[in-house]
């Protein structure tokens, strides 16, 4: 890991002439944030789409036709893997393409942040974590949340279940931090229109998806972040996600390094377009975009 970390810094002695130039420390900088193995963790965008996925089906406008692999977006979720623990957050329809496309073998947890479908339609595949790890799969989500898995999924939560019904060890979360294996996630209170939903901070990253507010308290938690992902699927405003320049005023007011928007509809510019109509350190994020925290 050192050694690494020297090789680069040799690199760099050699590269630039001029080593007072901003230049340069900004892409020492840069070097540093792309070597995983000296950050905390990493994030996997699994999906990056809105309910309906992009392309939609039946549909011709311009971003679902595009032949550009950054506006193919399955639905949203993302796999995190930090200080040794790796985790998936939300479980959407396209969850068992997502574990395939990415080659995923072993998952500590799932967290839920709503019971909205198209993020928890695909927990019934959880079946294939059942047979590798040989055990029942922890679930993290609100009491809520376990109300409507145990009515879509109420064939793996009754008495006599069916040989190789998917099976899941649901685990209560809040408001407040909470720990897997020793390692903390702290909750981050959002609202969906009315609906409560939580956010996920892992050190200095945050992932909030399906938010139209956060409610002043919660900014708190929110301070000294170097990523903040947050939800967005158009311009224009709408009653139960941040608009376009919701997401990047509370980028703004909690002051984190960069933003990455996720979540995203067809409504949108086509990934190249939309990328270079943002503000400086906001980016569209894409299916497979790996960040290094
Ligand atoms: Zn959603
Ligand atoms: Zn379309
Ligand atoms: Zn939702």
């Amino acid at each position: 890991m050192l050694n690494i970390a020297l090789v680069i810094f040799l690199q760099s002695l050699i590269t630039y002439k001029d080593k007072n130039s901003i230049q340069y420390y900004k892409d020492i900088l840069y070097l540093r944030e792309d070597l995983a193995i000296i950050m905390d963790g990493t994030l996997t965008f699994m999906g990056t789409g809105t309910s309906q996925g992009v392309p939609m089906i039946g549909c011709d406008c311009e971003v679902c036709k595009s032949d550009d692999r950054h506006d193919k977006r399955l639905r949203a979720s993302a796999l995190i893997e930090y200080k040794g623990l790796t985790v998936l957050i939300d479980a959407g329809p396209d969850f068992r393409y997502q574990m395939l496309r990415a080659n995923v073998r072993h998952l500590d947890a799932i967290l839920l942040t709503h019971n909205h479908k198209d993020h928890t339609g695909g927990l019934d595949d959880i079946r294939s974590f059942n047979y590798l790890e040989n055990r029942a799969f922890p679930i993290y989500c609100e009491p809520y949340v376990q109300k409507t898995l145990k009515m879509e999924y109420s064939y793996a939560f009754t008495e006599e279940k069916y040989p190789g019904a998917p099976e899941y060890i649901l685990n209560t979360i809040g408001d407040n931090p909470f720990s897997i294996n020793g390692v903390e996630i702290i909750p981050i209170r959002a609202y969906h229109n009315k609906l409560p939903v939580l956010g996920f901070r892992f050190g200095k990253l945050a992932y909030i998806t399906d938010a139209s507010s956060i409610p002043e308290e919660e900014f708190e938690k929110l301070g000294g972040l170097d990523i903040l992902i947050l939800n967005t699927i158009r311009y224009s405003s709408h009653h139960s996600h941040f608009s376009v320049p919701e997401a990047v005023s509370v980028f703004e007011k909690c002051g984190a390094k960069r933003l990455y928007l996720t979540h995203l509809s067809h409504q949108l510019p086509r990934h190249e377009e939309f990328a270079a109509m943002l503000p400086k350190n906001v980016y569209p994020a894409f299916d497979g975009l790996k960040l290094s925290f």
